[in-house]
């Protein structure tokens, strides 16, 4: 006998209802105010911008529902969001909104918001502290690697100074225990 194959369910995000005594109506407004936020309201909903997204497929919330959350005042969901970190910052969706919305730069307004409420995941926090103590985000290839490429072998170090005097001013920094 066959196992019966499951049928798979509408994805979550369609069958959770809205609490809608937690909705922030200032949230939107907020966003709006901001030098991104201006033709935000003019969303009609048309999905373009998660068709032409890499990464939507992985999501719970896709970038058109991440702009529909903000247009109903789901602050604490959006902020909290993993979506808004994970964003490749492609500017594919920007590009092809057809209603001029600054969709990558909305999800980087959210990121600040967020982390002005210091809502940033450890993982962005530990390449932050890896930049400011190091001065770069990823390990310099093995020396013996870079002679099999043909490459320098010797890699001048960096200093690390100005990214620190950089990072002191910016939340990053402080959010990262770094930049002093
Ligand atoms: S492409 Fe633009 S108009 Fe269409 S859903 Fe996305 S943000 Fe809204
Ligand atoms: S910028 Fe972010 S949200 Fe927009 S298409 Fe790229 S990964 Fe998706």
């Amino acid at each position: 006998m066959t196992e019966a194959k499951q049928i798979a369910g509408p994805p979550a995000t369609l069958v959770e209802p809205i609490d809608m005594s937690q909705l922030d109506s200032n949230f939107r407004d907020e966003i709006r105010s901001m030098p991104n936020g201006e033709e935000l309201a003019a969303c009609f909903a048309c999905s373009t911008c998660t068709a032409a997204c890499p990464i939507a497929n992985q999501w719970k919330y896709k970038p058109h529902q991440l702009i529909r959350m903000i247009l109903l005042g789901m602050r604490s969901e959006v902020l909290n969001s993993k979506e808004i970190w994970e964003c490749l910052t492609c500017f594919q969706c920007q590009e092809r909104c057809p209603q001029k919305v600054r969709i990558t730069d909305i999800l980087f307004d959210c990121k600040n918001l967020a982390a002005d409420e210091g809502k940033v995941p450890e993982k962005i926090l530990a390449l932050a502290k890896e930049l400011i103590d190091k001065g770069q985000l990823y390990v310099v290839t093995a020396d013996w690697e870079r002679e099999d490429l043909g490459l320098q072998p010797a890699v001048p170090g960096l200093s690390t100074d100005g990214i620190k005097q950089i990072l002191r001013e910016t939340r990053t920094g402080k959010l990262a225990g770094g930049g002093t």
